[in-house]
């Protein structure tokens, strides 16, 4: 593994224990806070709450699925190229975004079939 993948590698593996925090974190808010309340108002604000609680967690099961994978690659040499064309993706995207499994020229293409495919 080249040594500034290294660096990339605990840079992910730090985003992964924030991330499984954070989801810890949620799950603790929402026990705490079973919005089973008598007063209406409680109980719209402890709606409002999970609904937003729900939607952060599933945010952030979407980004530990990507950092695993990130972390998978590493395993298997695979990191740092593209899983779509199979180029190598650039050291700038990789330093902002290291558990980033496409090259820009492929998340570019994919916005445009998404933009194209909503006008369809
Ligand atoms: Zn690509």
């Amino acid at each position: 593994m080249p040594r500034a993948h290294g660096m990339l590698k605990k840079k992910v593996e730090g985003e992964r224990a924030r991330l499984v925090e954070d989801i810890e974190q949620l799950g603790m808010r929402e026990q705490e806070r079973p919005g089973y309340g008598n007063h209406m108002a409680d109980d719209a604000t402890g709606v409002f709450e999970q609904t937003r609680n729900f939607s952060l967690r599933e945010g952030l099961a979407d980004t530990l699925k990507r950092v695993d994978g990130a972390l998978g690659r590493f395993e298997d040499g695979a990191y740092g190229k593209c899983g779509d064309c199979g180029h190598v993706i650039e050291w700038g995207r990789l330093k902002v975004l290291p558990y980033t499994s496409l090259c820009v020229e492929c998340v570019r293409r994919q916005e445009r079939e998404s933009l194209t495919g909503d006008r369809v």
